[in-house]
């Protein structure tokens, strides 16, 4: 795997800074990190999911002739007999013009033709007259004044023009935009290959879900690692497993070699603090190459970040609760411009708060929060980090300021759906 483009240092924090508010190591992560997944060329319908690597140029303009937006009847505007009662009466021109089947002829002017949705406007024809509002008496159409010139048509590259980038490189390609590529006669798209990250979950106390025996009650079932996989699986990305490794410094050690030597970029959780237990913080700090993070956010904190070899890896904390929000604040943005994605902002919206909560300055909060039947945004009960439940039960997370405040029902908050986060 080649050596990705990053700086040694790229994860160091200015010297002094102990605790890091979240936009400054957001900010490390965005200036550090650059795209390390190389482009091939696929056809537009297997690139769903994929990151442009190119901008996409529309061949034609979209779309390429006037036509008409309706069933109805074509005819030109300048040209409309005057009305007698509020009554146009025009006659039909023999023929039709329909989708894919033009009218090849000029319309004489004072005369309407038959047109069909999507056709193309013959010659002689800039206004459609809509069925629901026409009487046909033999060969003469009736309908009232008041139809504006250019009705129910659809001018010639309204949409897009030729030659304009419809699609910006950096875009995670979704249904609508195949549609627009499609419509514009792209066939083909310059994408860059999927990002593969590993993912390691660490910790003595850890069993594998779902063997035939419980197991003992000392022991945690590991929750982390289904959730990251199915993070990055919804993000694009192709996963690894390293499984889970004791606590033991030899094995931690060698997952992460693997991950470092098989994949983009690594995601570990648990052991990310200084304890004595923490080898994933060990191994990396005698590889010489951890950045701790004491990012000023809860749940979250410890974060630890290294360069490994040029390799990216992500020490999550072990508490499923934190170690999922760091997931989607910290490491899908910075796991995004790995993949050659813009940097992606969560999508996020003012709501009431439907809870009272007093928070101390210092810290940047996520709760874990739903939206109620009037649209206000309640929080789980409770906010400790082991509470898996809470993560399950919320739809997004609530977001509140760095700054101290005394959040009360109706004061507006920031919601954060998960949906935002690609989930
Ligand atoms: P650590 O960060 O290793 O100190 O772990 C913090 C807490 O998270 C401990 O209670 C661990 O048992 C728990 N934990 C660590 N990893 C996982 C995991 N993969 N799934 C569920 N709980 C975990
Ligand atoms: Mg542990």
């Amino acid at each position: 795997m080649t050596a990705p483009p990053l700086k040694d240092d790229c994860f160091a924090l200015p010297p002094g800074v102990d605790w890091t508010p979240v936009e400054d190591a957001l900010a490390v992560l965005r200036n550090g990190l650059a795209p390390v997944t190389e482009a091939e060329t696929l056809r537009l319908t297997a690139a769903t999911g994929r990151v442009l690597s190119a901008p996409v140029t529309a061949r034609r303009a979209h779309p390429a002739a006037a036509n008409s937006a309706v069933d109805g009847y074509g005819f030109a505007a300048t040209h409309l007999p005057a009305p007698v009662q509020d009554i146009h009466t025009l006659p039909l021109h023999p023929g039709r013009a329909a989708a894919g089947a033009p009218f090849e002829t000029a319309v004489p002017p004072g005369r309407a033709l038959r047109v069909l949705t999507g056709a193309a406007l013959p010659a002689g024809v800039d206004t459609v007259v809509l069925d629901e509002d026409v009487t046909r008496d033999g060969a003469a159409l009736r309908f009232r004044t008041g139809v504006k010139p250019g009705a129910n048509c659809r001018a010639a590259g309204e949409d897009t023009a030729a030659g304009a980038t419809v699609l910006q490189p950096g875009r995670r390609l979704r249904a609508p935009d195949l549609a627009l590529a499609a419509a514009v006669g792209v066939g083909e798209v310059s994408v860059r290959r999927p990002l593969r990250v590993a993912i390691l979950s660490t910790g003595d106390e850890l069993a594998a879900p779902g063997t035939a025996t419980p197991a003992a009650p000392h022991r945690m079932y590991d929750a982390n690692r289904p959730m990251l996989r199915a993070l990055l699986e919804r993000w694009g990305i192709e996963v690894l497993d390293l499984g889970i490794a004791p606590d033991d410094r030899p094995a931690v050690h060698a997952a992460l070699a693997r991950g470092r030597a098989e994949a983009h970029a690594v995601i570990a959780s648990g052991g990310a603090s200084a304890g004595d237990e923490d080898h994933v913080a060990a191994v990396l700090h005698d590889a010489g190459v951890l950045h701790t993070w004491r990012i000023a956010v809860k749940p979250g904190r410890p974060l630890a970040l290294a360069n490994w070899d040029g390799v990216p890896i992500f020490g999550l904390p072990g508490n499923p609760v934190a170690a999922f929000v760091c997931a989607l604040i910290f490491a899908r943005p910075a796991l995004s411009v790995l993949a050659g994605e813009t940097w992606p902002a969560p999508l996020a919206f003012t709501v009431p708060a439907a809870f009272s909560k007093r928070k101390k300055p210092g810290r940047r909060e996520y709760l874990r929060a739903r939206l109620d039947a009037a649209g206000a945004a309640e929080v789980f009960a409770s906010e400790g980090s082991g509470r898996v439940s809470g993560i399950a039960w919320a739809q997004g997370l609530v977001e509140l300021p760095d700054g101290g405040l005394t959040v009360s029902p109706g004061d507006p908050v920031r919601f954060l759906p998960y949906a935002g986060f690609g989930l």
